[in-house]
């Protein structure tokens, strides 16, 4: 560990040596948390000058005049895609640091959970088709928690995306629910996100979590995806006293299941 070590000569009124005082402090927690950040602002910055780079490129060929129609027509499409890009990329890091700075209100309400998926499903289908996704839910009838539904929306949305991008075209995706009960931490519901897709190496299971990490790079940015969903689903979880595991096979497909508690303590 890391010791800072502090100390002062301490005297007496009229100047003469009174003592030391000496200050020992363990600061390898505040260093490690130090060099946390200033990783993530280097990393923030690169993410960032990635699409401007592309943006400022290609407006200034385009500038310098471009002949033909069609070829400015595909950069200003890219210009267009990069700053889309860009926006995703400062909504995503916003978010992330409104919940880890703690200024991320919890507002509970009880959630029907059919309901509440069948309106996100609505919202993902059109996706899962262009790629001739099959989705499927299965979700018990009368089923409530409480829970934050911006956050469990945010969540939920993170993971089924995620699932649809990373199957190939005619895979499936499934969303599962079921109820446990049990004496050390009572009524609690889990909730699976399944799908037959890429999958993801042993190797990189314990880090996928981590900001910014992804198994392919090329793969995350021809998805559209910006390295933080994983990441806000997990501090998400964690907002509610919840927990969430992840299993894969590599090109078998992967799980992630998250178990939430039925009703929040207090
Ligand atoms: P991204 O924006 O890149 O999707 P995430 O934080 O959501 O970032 O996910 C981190 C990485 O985990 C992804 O880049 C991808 O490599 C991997 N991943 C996430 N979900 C899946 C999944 N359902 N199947 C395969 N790989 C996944």
């Amino acid at each position: 560990s890391v010791i800072r070590f502090d100390g002062v000569v301490m005297t007496h009124e009229d100047g003469t040596y009174r003592g030391m005082l000496f200050h020992l402090q363990d600061v390898t927690e505040i260093r490690r948390l130090e060099r946390m950040r200033s990783e993530f602002v280097a990393n923030v910055s690169h993410e960032l000058k990635t699409p401007l780079a592309a943006v400022k490129g290609f407006a200034e060929t385009l500038l310098g005049g471009v002949e033909d129609e069609k070829t400015s027509r595909s950069f200003i499409r890219i210009i267009y895609d990069e700053s889309e890009r860009l926006n995703r990329l400062i909504r995503d890091i916003l978010e992330l640091s409104k919940i880890e700075s703690k200024r991320s209100v919890m507002e509970y309400s009880p959630i029907h959970l059919s309901t509440f998926f069948e309106s996100l499903f609505e919202f993902m289908l059109p996706h899962a088709r262009e790629k001739q996704i099959q989705m499927k839910m299965d979700v018990p009838d009368e089923l409530f928690i409480e829970g934050d539904e911006d956050k469990l929306r945010q969540i939920f949305t993170n993971l089924l995306s995620n699932a649809v991008n990373y199957t190939q075209e005619g895979g499936r995706v499934q969303l599962s629910v079921d109820e446990v009960l049990s004496e050390e931490h009572g009524e609690r519901v889990i909730l699976t996100v399944k799908d037959s897709g890429i999958g993801i190496p042993k190797k990189d299971l314990p880090r996928i979590f981590e900001r910014f990490y992804r198994v392919d790079k090329a793969r995350s940015r021809g998805s559209g995806g910006t390295g933080l969903g994983l990441s806000i689903v997990k501090h998400l979880v964690e907002l509610h006293s919840g927990t969430i595991k992840v299993d894969s096979e590599p090109g078998l497909g992967s799980s992630f299941v998250i178990e939430l508690p039925m009703l929040q303590e207090g």
